[in-house]
């Protein structure tokens, strides 16, 4: 028979999800979920993908399938967001990108590409800790994974010494200076998930420092370009950054969060080469690494991020909706900051919850307090005690603030 090995692991947030739907209470809060919700705590279909949608109807587009790569336009389009306008590589025609299944895929791509053609190393290192697929992700793409220190549980931020101390000694494994390891070294691009913590534009600059000295490959996860800072461009900072100090990095976009087009799985792989012959040859062994794992890429939502980005008026009016949900989330910031710290006293150091970036919040509270937030006050979240910030609204976030406090009282 077929021999299944080891348990099913749903991931962190899965269990989350099915706790909070078995809860009757009216009160119940779900901050355990990876995607945005509005102000009355929906999902969000941005008025710009609707907008894109009817000109695709109207236009009559067509199903058939996409080549192996993609949609070329949309490949191209997606670059530019993410390398910008005045990016060498990408004006010298440098840089190979493919359409991929979200960000996810595009991961995926990545590292079963460099499992396959980086000569120099097959370990990668992540942020301790990193979103909870990377490993998974990256072990079934034939990498050897590790970590390198990132968070600083007692500052509840970055721990930057860590981390440049890590990154130079996981190329010096002898105590000293050898041959250098070139491994490679994943980045949260911005937003890190889970911790909300990011790296300062002046520590990006260190670190770029760093993975030069060292020659480590720096593959950079993307996932949410805009939805940091309300600013596409501001959140490419430290993409953009690296290439112009001539690294060729890889790079994973993901246009779940930025479009809200989470279930249509839009997203590309990009790779700066040296110059447009070894493009092209990275673009053929990508087609022969993405053929035999999905043959080619869905057309519909790539049909929309092109749509969008291809037009003056619509970029302008996604732009504008971006902003929105980062503004709404950084204002949930603000408010939960400003109960916990003056209207409820609640004891401890809360700072954090304003200063950290994106969807995500390390809140600090232990799993013996998130399960007394699940069981006496129906809120949940992960056990780490990380929660969605895009989960609190108007209508719940004094219920939130109060059952905190209470379980940090005890
Ligand atoms: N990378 C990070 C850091 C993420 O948080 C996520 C989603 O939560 C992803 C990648 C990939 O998401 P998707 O495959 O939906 O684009």
């Amino acid at each position: 028979g077929l021999a299944v090995l080891g348990r099913r692991s749903p991931g962190p947030s899965s269990g989350v999800t099915e706790a909070f739907k078995a809860d009757k209470d009216s009160r119940k809060i779900n901050l355990g979920v990876g995607a945005y919700r509005d102000g009355n705590g929906k999902p969000y279909v941005l008025e710009s993908v609707k907008k894109a949608e009817e000109l695709l109807n109207a236009s009559k587009t067509d199903k058939e399938y996409l080549p192996i790569t993609g949609l070329a336009d949309f490949n191209k389009r997606a670059a530019l967001l993410a390398y910008g306008a005045d990016s060498v590589p990408l004006n010298d025609g440098a840089i190979a990108v493919t359409q991929s299944i979200s960000g996810t895929g595009a991961l995926r791509i990545g590292g079963a590409f460099l499992a396959r053609h980086y000569p120099h190393s097959k370990v990668i290192y992540l942020p301790v800790p990193s979103w909870g697929n990377h490993t998974p992700i990256f072990r079934d793409s034939g990498l050897e994974v590790r970590g390198y220190r990132y968070f600083d549980k007692k500052t509840v931020g970055l721990d930057f010494e860590g981390l440049k101390a890590d990154l130079r000694r996981s190329l010096n494994l002898h105590g000293y200076q050898a041959a250098p390891e070139q491994s490679i070294v994943l980045l949260h691009a911005c937003a890190h998930n889970p911790t909300g913590v990011d790296p300062t534009q002046a520590q990006w600059a260190e670190i770029s420092d760093i993975v030069k000295e060292r020659q480590l490959f720096p593959f950079f996860d993307m996932a949410y370009q805009g939805f940091a800072s309300g600013d596409t461009t501001r959140d490419a900072f430290a993409v953009r950054h690296f290439v112009s100090q001539g690294h060729q990095i890889a790079l994973a976009q993901s246009f779940a969060k930025n479009m809200g087009l989470y279930g249509e799985r839009v997203g590309a792989f990009s790779l700066v080469t040296a110059d447009p012959a070894e493009k092209a040859r990275v673009d053929s062994q990508l087609k022969i690494v993405i053929r035999p794992m999905y043959s080619n890429p869905p057309i519909h939502g790539a049909l929309i991020a092109n749509a969008i980005l291809g037009d003056k008026a619509l970029y302008a009016q996604w732009e504008g909706e971006v902003k929105g949900m980062a503004d709404r989330i950084i204002s949930m910031r603000e408010k939960l900051f400003g109960m916990l710290t003056h209207d409820l006293q609640t004891p401890g150091e809360w700072s954090h919850i304003k200063s950290q970036i994106g969807m995500f919040s390390f809140t600090g509270l232990n799993p013996a307090q998130t399960k007394v937030l699940a069981e006496k006050a129906h809120v949940y979240m992960t056990a780490d005690g990380r929660i969605s910030m895009a989960g609190l609204n108007a209508g719940n976030i004094v219920h939130f603030a109060e059952s905190v406090d209470a379980a940090v009282k005890g």
